[in-house]
């Protein structure tokens, strides 16, 4: 028997979220079985935990997009039985079980050695977040987008991605600039490397198709207003990446960025992204990140702790990553 968090649905349909102890034979079919030593915290998780988003599509279901731990068991080539290795993604906790248990068994094709450079628990105060933020950085750098071409945006400066853009973008010498709900977080966000903390309000609501060119580059979080107000706001031939929706999925915007500043929209997903693509990425991640950069973007907790913390997550009152240890 293991522990593992368990949402399901009870008669009326409503979804339930509990922690169980369940035997190895429940879990579902994949040819490597790994110990799990630490998991994530990630905005995904928190909307499946909590029931206010469709994450899980089959139930009963464990929750967590990210898992590193040591392999049990091997029926692949590439893992040996004592190997550690990380996962983000795929599915993983949304259609097969995931990482917010003690164990899980999955398909090899999803996982990849834990990168020299970070160790399991970095793997995972770095996470999916981590992990995107590098994609986002790493398609502005494939733009063309230099330290040199001017100012860049983040926006949902103190979540997991935004964190690590910043991080990221400092160590490369990038001028950062955040944008924030929480401007009592400046410190925070100048302690990463923002050189400047705007309040996200004045890019949150419904703007001018053009605006004032400001961004060389933009990593945005949050889509909806924000994410129409920075295309309108960056510069000629600049480059926006997007990756999330924390203000929402609608993208109420003109085509005008694009066909008169020739702005480039650059969308960023992390989850069936090739394993090419994310090894270049966890290998620069391990590159580019410092000891006390893991420490100073996350924070632990147990299991237990999940479910209050997925609450709080989505209440906006999390700052930076969340780390689940078993
Ligand atoms: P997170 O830790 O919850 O951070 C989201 C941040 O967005 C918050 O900390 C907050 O930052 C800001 N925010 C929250 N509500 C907002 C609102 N109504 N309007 C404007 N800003 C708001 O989440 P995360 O893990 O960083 O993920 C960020 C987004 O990227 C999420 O939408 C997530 O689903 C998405 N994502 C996508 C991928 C992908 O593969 N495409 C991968 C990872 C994450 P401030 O308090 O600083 O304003």
């Amino acid at each position: 028997m293991f522990r593992a968090l368990i949402i399901d649905q009870n008669e009326e349909r409503q979804q339930t979220c509990t922690l169980s102890n369940v035997e190895e034979s429940q879990l579902p079919e994949g040819d490597v079985l790994v110990e799990v030593a630490y998991s994530t915290l990630n905005y995904k998780d928190a909307l499946a935990i909590t029931g206010k988003g469709r994450i899980a599509r089959s139930f009963p279901m464990v929750p967590g997009i990210d898992l590193v731990g040591k392999v049990l068991q091997s029926d692949s080539e590439r893992f040996q039985e004592g190997d550690w290795v990380l996962l983000n993604g795929f599915g993983v906790g949304e259609m097969h079980w995931g990482g917010l248990a003690e164990k899980a068994r999955l398909k090899s094709e999803w996982l990849i050695p834990l990168p020299s450079g970070i160790d399991a628990k970095q793997s995972m105060a770095v996470g999916t977040a981590g992990y995107t933020a590098m994609l986002s950085v790493l398609a502005l750098e494939k733009q063309g987008v230099t330290p040199d071409s001017g100012e860049i945006l983040v926006t949902g400066a103190n979540g997991g991605v935004g964190s690590y853009a910043i991080r990221l973008l400092n160590r490369l010498g990038y001028q950062v600039v955040a944008s924030t709900g929480r401007m009592e977080e400046t410190e925070y966000l100048k302690s990463l490397g923002a050189n400047d903390v705007i309040d996200r309000a004045t890019l949150s609501e419904p703007g001018k198709p053009l605006q004032k060119e400001r961004w060389a580059g933009v990593i945005d979080c949050v889509g909806s207003h924000t994410l129409a107000n920075v295309c309108a706001s960056t510069k000629y031939g600049g480059v926006v990446t997007a990756c999330g929706l924390a203000q929402g999925l609608d993208f109420p915007a003109s085509v005008a960025p694009f066909i008169l500043r020739g702005v480039k929209l650059i969308g960023i997903d992390s989850v069936m992204r090739p394993l090419a693509d994310r090894v270049e990425a966890w290998q620069r991640l391990g590159e580019l990140l410092q000891a006390e950069d893991f420490d100073a973007i996350s924070q632990e907790i147990t299991l237990d702790d999940v479910a209050k913390t997925a609450s709080a997550l989505l209440d906006g009152k999390v700052r930076g990553r969340v780390i689940v240890a078993f």
